[in-house]
């Protein structure tokens, strides 16, 4: 009997197994290809993201296999650089392919001692009062506590689940693929600025070895299940540039479309949904990848409380509280941009007002904080503008604020020195520091750096520790800071 099981080891699926393997909750990943993906998406690690991988001592090797580029010319492309004091200590994008994400994420999760099975895929499951089967294509049955479908937008268990995924279907299709050319650089180079200017939908960029990756919008809406062929590409090339640039040996040929749609439940039972099974829109702005690893980091710590028994009655169910809403403001954007790269006259000069308003900083500000995730503020009732936003990462005596959230536990930041976490310390790490970089007292941060409290007051602080971690293991004894170090 494992603890979960997770269908598909995408990014998604590979974040949350790790995430529940910080607190032993025995994980089975289940992943239908035997083979990791060779198709290339690049893919760029928003802010938030990068944060997240700095709190669990991932960053560093995200960073060895990518590239540091300027957060500017996220929102719609529209090129306007970023402003200047983005408060995050990872102000960048980091642009890195999306199976080299997916490879570090599934080593990191098998590190910790999650089991991933490719060539395993879910075909079926039941559900009970005490557990989940789950049914494989070859007729294996298995047993887990809850199942977690990070199966991608097709998701099976969320068809199987009946969850409906109303939406928009899509209206335009691009073709994407890596190839070569048969023209000088500096000619597709003059072809593609022109084009450019007005057909965001439209590049080739070089992509090493003589290759080059190219996007062109579609003909029309085709057969998903069928690949474009390289005769696309030319007729397609042909008619939005006037030439195919001799584009041959191809690596390989994709189709993306642009349709919009979310789960209408993320929760039924011991099931569960996150990343592109809950949720997908255009890449426009390059969220997606971004949001179902901000889903898997939402949700694994409240599973495991769940599963080692420690988790408050409704703790579970603040997963869709919270992540629901992220993706429904997701896809609106994806929607908004995706008008604003239309080639009509009227989204145009919406683009082109859009451009103009982007001077003020405010606008600029609003739309890097919507797209890179770190504008987020989860509704925790009343309180401080603090209250329910991420805490970035700070100097604290000890170095950086994330360093100590390798472990992914709750965090009491302490500038009094006099509170304690009490019968919580084997849930949550104390750190009395009256030199941490914070304008207020004391702040509980949650295992994924949100604040569950801010205050001074130890009664007030009982109360939100039993709110977010559950009943003290031992309620009578006060405990002295934990030494928390990086771990
Ligand atoms: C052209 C393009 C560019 C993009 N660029 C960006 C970008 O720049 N930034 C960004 O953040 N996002 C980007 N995205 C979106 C991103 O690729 C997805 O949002 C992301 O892959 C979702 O991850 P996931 O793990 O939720 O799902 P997937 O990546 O779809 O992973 C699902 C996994 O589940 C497996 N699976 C499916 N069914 C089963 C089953 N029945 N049993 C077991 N396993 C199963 C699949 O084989 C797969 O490995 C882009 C997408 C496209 C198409």
């Amino acid at each position: 009997m494992f603890d979960v099981i997770i269908s598909g080891c995408g990014s998604t699926g590979a974040m949350l197994a790790a995430e529940l393997r910080l607190h032993d909750v025995r994980v089975l990943v289940l992943e239908k290809e035997t083979e990791p993906p060779s198709f290339v998406r690049i893919v760029g690690l928003h802010m938030r993201s990068l944060e997240l991988m700095a709190m669990r001592g991932l960053l560093d090797r995200m960073l060895e296999h990518g590239r540091r580029r300027p957060v500017g010319g996220l929102f719609a492309a529209i090129d306007k650089p970023a402003p200047k004091d983005l408060d995050s200590a990872h102000a960048y994008l980091l642009g890195i392919p999306q199976p080299v994400i997916e490879r570090l994420l599934e080593e990191n999760a098998t590190q910790l001692g999650a089991q991933v099975r490719r060539g395993g895929a879910v075909t079926g499951f039941e559900q009970d009062d005490k557990g989940v089967t789950v049914e494989l294509a070859d007729g294996e049955r298995l047993r887990s506590r809850y199942l977690v479908g990070c199966d991608g937008g097709r998701s099976t268990v969320r068809e199987l689940l009946g969850v409906g995924f109303p939406g928009e279907p899509s209206r335009t299709e691009t073709l994407m693929g890596e190839m070569k050319v048969g023209v000088p650089q500096e000619e597709v180079a003059a072809k593609v600025a022109e084009i450019g200017r007005t057909n965001k939908r439209f590049w080739l960029r070089p992509f090493g070895e003589g290759a080059y990756s190219v996007v062109v919008p579609a003909a029309g809406v085709g057969d998903r299940a069928e690949p474009p062929t390289l005769e696309d590409f030319r007729q397609q090339l042909r008619a939005v540039a006037g030439t195919d640039f001799g584009v041959h040996s191809p690596r390989w040929l994709s189709r993306f479309g642009d349709a919009t749609r979310l789960a209408e439940r993320y929760r039924v039972g011991r099931v569960l949904l996150a990343g592109d099974a809950a949720h997908i829109h255009p890449p426009t702005g390059g969220q997606g990848l971004n949001l179902g690893v901000q889903d898997a980091f939402n949700l694994g710590w409240k599973l495991a409380a769940q599963i080692r028994g420690w988790a408050p009655e409704t703790l579970l169910d603040t997963y869709q509280a919270e992540r629901r809403p992220v993706a429904e403001d997701v896809l609106d954007n994806t929607r908004a941009q995706m008008e604003l790269h239309s080639t009509e006259p009227g989204p145009q000069a919406v683009r082109r007002l859009l451009t103009e308003l982007m001077d003020f900083d405010e606008v600029n500000r609003h739309l890097i904080e919507k797209i890179t995730a770190i504008g987020i503020r989860y509704d925790f009732g009343e309180g401080p503008e603090l209250l329910g936003r991420r805490l970035p990462d700070l100097d604290v005596k000890s170095g950086r604020l994330y360093g100590l959230l390798h472990r992914g536990r709750g965090l009491l930041l302490d500038r009094t020195e006099r509170l304690s976490v009490g019968g919580w310390a084997d849930r949550v790490d104390h750190l009395a520091d009256p030199t941490a970089a914070l304008d207020v007292p004391c702040v509980l941060l949650r295992p994924d750096g949100h604040v569950a409290w801010i205050g001074d007051d130890q009664r007030d602080l009982d109360d939100h520790l039993s709110r977010w971690f559950g009943k003290p293991a031992r309620p009578d004894r006060r405990s002295a800071p934990t030494a928390t170090r990086p771990g």
